[in-house]
């Protein structure tokens, strides 16, 4: 068998833009979205044969959350960087771990302070 490199499914996180001047919906500070774009992909030789399971997610640097975009918004966004994200667009997704603001390390969400680097979170 000498499939193993040949085809296969992977995940793929793009880094799509981003939108600043925002209030973050979390934390209410001045802050910008980071907008992402998540999908799957069947290759062969890597060369990607399809992809589905598409979708968007939008995570704010300042506290760490992530929150799943519209897709419309995110479709829109794609095309045109300029499109305004909205609130009513976002959806918080409540993750068992959230990002260190300090080293972006993933620690457990039930953590006060960073294991890595010591940053309260
Ligand atoms: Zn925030
Ligand atoms: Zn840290």
């Amino acid at each position: 068998m000498f499939f193993i490199g040949i085809f296969g499914i992977q995940d793929k996180d793009k880094y799509i833009g981003n939108c600043s001047n925002i209030e973050c919906p979390s934390c209410g500070r001045l802050s910008m979205y980071e907008i992402h774009k998540v999908y799957r992909y069947f290759h062969i030789f890597f060369i990607p044969l399809f992809r589905w399971n598409v979708r968007y997610f939008v995570k704010t640097p300042c506290c760490g959350r992530l929150y799943e975009l519209d897709p419309f918004v995110g479709r829109e966004f794609e095309k045109n960087p300029g499109t305004e994200i909205n609130r009513e667009n976002l959806r918080q997704v409540n993750l068992p771990f959230r990002y260190c603001v300090n080293c972006k390390t993933e620690v457990p969400a039930e953590f006060s302070y960073c294991p890595y680097c010591g940053g309260k979170l």
